[in-house]
């Protein structure tokens, strides 16, 4: 089954399929495999990188490790015709594995792991939770592994820690070594563990030349609250805006639309530690896509640089709502909430890339597609985060905005969201993708 038409299908069709994505992408290298697949099944075209492009109308695809790039090329696009792009992070605040990962103690199997990001530590004790990412083996072929409820942090008892409640101190290195088993670490090796979990193929864990392996939660996504309002999930920040942006473009791969621009999903990797790599929004990816898709509309430089300009970056990343129990933290006048619809962000520093004429699109996208929006700014004494708006603006000067469904708990392992609200970024990204900017 192809995911459902954005605008078509209901917030909780949406909300569900928004939790078997999450379930299916435990890492970034998942979340684009899993892209991939519906794609695939919606009739996208994947490309290789190392080899020619034909180039022309059509609905195609682009992994580049854990990022990816989908577009869809109108009948009737030209060398100047502009690029619409949903931009959004395919990555989350975790742990990545360690070299020599075996590790262990007093007959506890653990392993070695450095914070990825910035998680809330405390968020991840106590949880069931799995290693998954991608195997690379001496011949350079990948596997996708996920092992499954393996591993715990294990919250040290309060008995032991009588001013726990005081305030929970957490040292990366002391305390945040995971347990997955019991034994003697010398016996075993956390990689053939790896390899077991493979699915479909026997892999040697010796012709295991390289691994990008993360921590995930393992709990299933769900819906709750009084009325059912709440959605509880890992990794809204940011698969809440992968997963619309890839049911938008799949909605409107379906539909002709005369005059179109080319519609852009852009997932890259690496947001949460800066997004300076091969696959993250500061290096090439975006633009080496660009430049091949106008080259091959017969576009000369002068023309690509019309088309950019008639360009326009719409950059999803989750933010803040207003938390009832820290008022303080939050701008006095603006109070964003779940299910209140979704942040446009705007910030007088350029942490977000929102200016008047982006809110101005923004307002008029919302407006068109009845859904609502909320402003978020941050307090003056609070430092402002980022996403990949202000550098996806800097490397390709294209016009961009930076909108977002609103959380509590972000960066949590377990984040909250209104069941109402990534719907209806979906929605307005499907309208968004057959605007004329
Ligand atoms: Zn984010």
């Amino acid at each position: 089954m192809p995911s459902p038409s954005a605008a078509a299908s209901s917030a909780v069709d949406h909300i569900q399929d928004l939790g078997a994505y999450v379930s299916a992408s435990p890492s970034s290298f998942h979340a684009v495999h899993e892209a991939a697949r519906r794609l695939d099944e919606a009739g996208f075209t994947g490309l290789d990188e190392r080899e020619p492009w034909a180039g022309g109308a059509g609905s195609f695809y682009l992994v580049r490790d854990g990022a990816l790039i989908a577009w869809v090329v109108p009948e009737d696009a030209g060398p100047t015709t502009g690029f619409n792009i949903l931009g959004s992070h395919t990555d989350s605040p975790s742990f990545k594995l360690k070299p020599k990962p075996t590790t262990g103690a007093f007959g506890w199997l653990q392993a070695g792991v450095e914070v990825y990001g910035g998680p809330l530590l405390n968020s991840w004790l106590d949880r069931e939770l799995q290693l998954a990412g991608r195997l690379v083996m001496l011949d350079g072929t990948e596997h996708l592994t996920a092992t499954g409820p393996m591993l715990r942090f294990p919250q040290l008892a309060i008995h032991l820690d009588r001013a726990v409640n005081d305030g929970l101190t957490l040292d990366k290195q002391r305390h945040m070594n995971p347990v997955w088993g019991l034994g003697n670490p010398a016996d075993v090796d956390l990689l053939a563990v790896l390899a077991s979990h493979v699915p479909g193929v026997p892999v040697d864990p010796a012709r295991i030349g390289g691994y990008d392996v993360v921590i995930a939660d393992t709990q299933a996504p769900a819906v709750f609250g009084a009325n059912g309002e709440f959605f509880a999930s890992g990794r809204l920040d940011n698969l809440s805006a992968t997963h619309a942006g890839l049911a938008a473009l799949i909605a409107h791969g379906s539909s002709a639309v005369s005059g179109a621009p080319i519609a852009v999903l852009a997932a890259f990797d690496h947001e949460e530690i800066g997004s300076n790599s091969r696959s993250g929004a500061c290096g090439p990816l975006l633009e080496d896509v660009l430049v091949r898709v106008s080259d091959g509309l017969g576009a000369s430089v002068s023309q690509r640089r019309q088309a950019l300009a008639a360009s326009f970056c719409v950059s999803a990343d989750a933010g803040h709502a207003v938390h009832p129990n820290y008022p303080e933290r939050h701008d006095p006048a603006n109070h964003p909430v779940l299910n209140g619809g979704l942040l446009l962000k705007i910030n007088a520093n350029q942490r977000y890339a929102t200016d008047a004429a982006g809110a101005a699109f923004w307002a008029r996208l919302c407006g068109e597609a009845k859904v609502p929006y909320q402003e978020f700014v941050s307090n003056n004494v609070m430092p402002c985060g980022s996403t990949i708006g202000p550098l996806t603006a800097t490397r390709l000067g294209i016009r961009t905005v930076d909108v977002g469904v609103p959380l509590l708990s972000m960066h949590s392992a377990r984040e909250l969201c209104g069941v109402a609200d990534p719907h209806r970024l979906a929605t307005v990204t499907e309208l968004f993708f057959r605007t004329v900017v």
